[in-house]
């Protein structure tokens, strides 16, 4: 702080507590006091620059220093008789600011001070260059005193007290500040309240209740602030209040002084003016996160101005020095003026910047702690009279003040936040912002159900568009299906009454007719196939778009899982069907396989067209299968490599009957062939089929079974392992339990095979395989009893190898079976065949 420019006196410090001597007034400086106080303290109102700090008691501060002015009282009546021959002990200069001190005609000293006032001087006048600056302060927010010190009589209470009931102009110190303070307070924000009282012999009456005596001073330890928390606290609103106010305090001073037998210049009285001023702190503007256009501006903060105005017309001084004068005892004395003598002790410790400041010895040191010097505004207004007979006093006086000129302060302001009205403006933003919010979430909600519910409608359509192709295709490709079915099986009719009547066959050959009606089946069978692999292709698609669907559908909370589980089904049935649609397409291609190898059939038996007979081998029923081993595969083979034979085999198992007897056929043309043979039986398909042989009650797949079995039968390692998986059993219950010609047929034939094996002769036997191909002849069928005669043919023939050989003796056990009367009673069978193979067992049983 600069301290030196505010300083009191001539600018240095040891002209400071020294008067200035008349001969050296042309070393005083010409420039005003008012220069070196900071413009803050000397300005009209609203000019005082307003500090605002952060938080209450904050560390700003204005600096400056505690005013002084000097008054003389006029002569009054009894001077002016009384020293009608003297000069008066000052003379004034006003204009300079100065005061001169005169010790005796010669000699004088001068000293200045912030004001000089004359016995001239309108209260007005002395108000507004003495008191106004701080109670402008006061209602900036500082705390702020004029106090009024001097000799008894020489005008305090005029200056300070007096309320002007009768005359205006008169009106003193106290009644001019409360005018001025309650025009500038706005009632509705603002409030100001007085508290009015004595300070006697120590002790704190309440001149607003005589009854409330010794009031305590309570210092607030963070703030410093002081406050009177017993004394009576009056709200005034208008003048009126307060003029009534100091006339009630001043009839309870006179009556108090009265009772304790005292004078009113023996104590001092305080006015305390408390003002509490709402003011708005800056606002904080935030900009918001989402929107940088928008801006949130929090409400600017509410805060809460205490400041206070102490008036204090103080005791008279000359008691310090006079104690006792007036019938006191000494003690009695020290104790009045111990307030007024502690102010002095302060007073100099402050002008001299001591490290102590006894502010604790007094009660009006304490009371004054925060409202003199140090952050308040002060002003000290020195009364003097102008009587040389008190020139003692009047010197003290004038050096009391010159002293407290040197007293610096840094006024503080006392801002708060006023929580309660903070409190208050938030709730009601919070309230604003809640129903925001609310209404916010539920067009919020709204949209969301709206979501929700498109994305319903919009799976629930894909749905059923694609449940409703679904099902159209199923049916069309089981319409195809079921027809190519009946076609095949017509054929395989055909086919077989053609095998019947060879010789019709052979004159029907003639390059047209079944082989080219083939040839177109083969065609639409193959464009069935393209169709349904095009289908495919698009289930596959329309799966696909299905799932991105899923994928874009919007999550929707539960609603959207929900949807996410139906869609997931949806997926699960679209995933059956395919499954369903791809075993379709194997049957189609095992069917196909099956056209393309009865095609096969058919035209090589047009190529032999006039020669040998395509199915009169001997060997087997299935031998044409051996030739088509020369001739053009090639489409079979394609069709198997396509389709594979794990899944061909698969389909065994299947749990539609459609699918396995279709499998069925496919795995027992394939067996027809011996290429095909070796890879039927790695890949488990012989277990198959004796599996299903087993379990089976279905006519149908029992037959073409015991066909495929009949086929895998013409291998010798094949024949060793039907035999050794229990198949002769299994060939015997069912050639036992069948009907029809085409499964005896069947079995007849697998049986003829297993027949032709020199190894398992005794275990056919013991297992009841010649008993049961015996046992067939029942049916009659010239095929059935064809392949019969086969298997005795071919057993009877093992026989006699193993008879020329040396390994077998005795009789045959075709004999022993009873196979003999069979066997002579059909030696002359209108079917060739039948003929040709028991013309051949009855060699062989004659060479054995
Ligand atoms: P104090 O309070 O200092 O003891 P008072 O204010 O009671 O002195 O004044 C004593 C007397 O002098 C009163 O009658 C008062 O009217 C008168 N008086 C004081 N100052 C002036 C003044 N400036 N002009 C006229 N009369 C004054
Ligand atoms: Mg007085």
């Amino acid at each position: 702080m600069a301290s030196n420019v505010y300083r009191n006196g001539t600018g240095s410090h040891k002209g400071a507590m020294r008067p200035l001597a008349a001969s050296n007034s042309s070393n005083v400086k010409s420039s005003s006091f008012k220069s070196r106080i900071p413009p803050s303290s000397n300005h009209s109102p609203g000019s005082a620059p307003l500090r605002r700090s952060n938080s209450a008691g904050g560390s700003d501060g204005v600096p400056g220093r505690v005013r002084v002015a000097v008054r003389l009282r006029p002569r009054n009546a009894e001077e002016s008789v009384a020293d009608a021959d003297f000069a008066d002990c000052v003379e004034l200069q006003p204009e300079l600011k100065r005061l001169k001190l005169r010790k005796n005609n010669w000699d004088s000293e001068t000293y200045e001070f912030d004001e000089v006032l004359t016995e001239f001087a309108s209260q007005k006048r002395v108000y507004e260059v003495v008191a106004k600056p701080v109670v402008e302060s006061v209602l900036d927010g500082y705390n702020g005193t004029v106090m009024a010190y001097g000799q008894t009589g020489t005008g305090k209470t005029f200056t300070l007290g007096r309320l002007g009931e009768e005359d205006t102009s008169a009106r003193g110190i106290m009644v001019r500040s409360m005018e001025e303070i309650l025009a500038n307070v706005s009632p509705e924000t603002d409030s100001v309240s007085v508290s009015y009282l004595q300070l006697y012999m120590e002790s704190i009456q309440d001149l607003l209740d005589p009854a409330n005596d010794n009031i305590s001073i309570v210092e607030d330890p963070k703030t410093g602030d002081v406050s009177l928390p017993g004394a009576t606290h009056v709200e005034v609103r208008d003048e009126r209040d307060f003029m009534e106010l100091l006339r009630t305090g001043e009839a309870h001073r006179i009556a108090a002084n009265t009772k304790l037998n005292t004078e009113s210049s023996r104590s001092h009285a305080i006015l305390m003016v408390h003002v509490k001023r709402s003011v708005l702190g800056a606002e904080d503007v935030i900009p918001s996160e989402t929107d940088k256009s928008s801006h949130f501006a929090k409400p600017p903060k509410p805060l809460v101005r205490k400041s206070k105005l102490v008036l204090v017309d103080l005791a008279g001084s000359e008691r310090v020095h006079k104690s006792g004068s007036e019938g006191h005892m000494l003690e009695e004395a020290k104790s009045i003026n111990l307030s007024l003598s502690a102010l002095g002790k302060c007073i100099n410790a402050l002008a001299e910047n001591s490290a102590h400041v006894p502010v604790r010895d007094s009660k009006l040191t304490r009371l004054l702690r925060d409202s003199f010097g140090g952050t308040a505004r002060t002003s000290l207004i020195v009364t003097i009279g102008p009587s040389p007979r008190h020139r003692g006093e009047t010197t003290s006086t004038i050096l009391f003040g010159q002293r407290a000129m040197k007293v610096e302060n840094m006024l503080r302001i006392k801002e708060e936040f006023d929580y309660k009205s903070l409190s208050r403006k938030l709730e009601i933003q919070l309230d604003k912002l809640i129903a925001e919010n609310e209404r916010q979430q539920k067009v919020f909600d709204d949209e969301v159900e709206r979501i929700n519910l498109e994305a319903l409608n919009r799976v629930s359509e894909v749905e059923r568009n694609f449940a409703g192709a679904l099902e159209k295709e199923r049916l069309k490709c089981q319409m195809e299906y079921m027809e190519s079915v009946k076609k095949l099986e017509e054929k395989m009719i055909e086919n077989q009454q053609k095998q019947g009547c060879d010789g019709v066959m052979q004159d029907k050959c003639n390059g047209e007719g079944p082989g080219s009606s083939i040839v177109e089946d083969v065609a639409e069978v193959k464009k069935l196939l393209e169709k349904e692999i095009h289908m495919r292709k698009e289930a596959q698609e329309e799966v696909n778009k299905l799932k991105s669907q899923l994928g874009q559908c919007p999550d929707s909370g539960e609603g959207g899982g929900s949807e996410i589980l139906k869609l997931q089904k949806a997926l699960a049935d679209e995933v059956r069907q395919k499954k369903k649609l791809e075993e379709e397409m194997i049957i189609l291609r095992s069917q196909m396989l099956q056209l393309t190898f009865e095609a096969d059939q058919m035209r090589r038996c047009l190529g032999r067209n006039g020669s040998a007979n395509a199915y009169g081998g001997l060997d087997s029923p299935m031998s044409q299968v051996r030739d088509s081993l020369n001739g053009h595969k090639t489409p079979v083979a394609a069709l198997f490599e396509q389709v594979g034979l794990q899944k061909i085999l698969a389909l065994l198992e299947s749990e539609d009957a459609n699918v396995r007897i279709h499998a069925v056929k496919v795995v027992a043309n394939l067996a027809a062939e011996e290429a095909n043979q070796e890879r039927i039986v790695e890949a488990g398909g012989l277990t198959s089929l004796l599996v299903l042989l087993r379990s089976y009650e279905d006519e149908n797949i029992r037959r073409v079974v015991a066909g495929a079995i009949a086929n895998l039968a013409m291998n010798e390692t094949n024949q060793e392992l039907i035999m050794i998986q229990g198949g002769i059993n299994l060939l015997s219950v069912t050639a036992s339990r069948a009907e029809d010609p085409q499964t005896l047929r069947m079995v007849a034939g697998a049986i003829a095979n297993l027949c032709g094996n020199d190894k398992l002769q005794t275990k056919l036997r013991s297992e009841g395989g010649i008993k049961a191909l015996l046992g067939m002849a029942r049916c009659g069928q010239p095929d059935v009893l064809s392949q019969v005669a086969r298997g005795i043919a071919n057993f009877a023939k093992c026989e006699s190898r193993a008879s020329t050989n040396g390994i077998k003796s005795g009789r045959s056990v075709l004999i022993d079976d009873g196979a003999l009367p069979w066997i002579v009673q059909n030696a002359n069978n209108d079917s060739s065949p039948i003929r040709r193979h028991i013309e051949l067992a009855l060699c062989h049983l004659a060479q054995h």
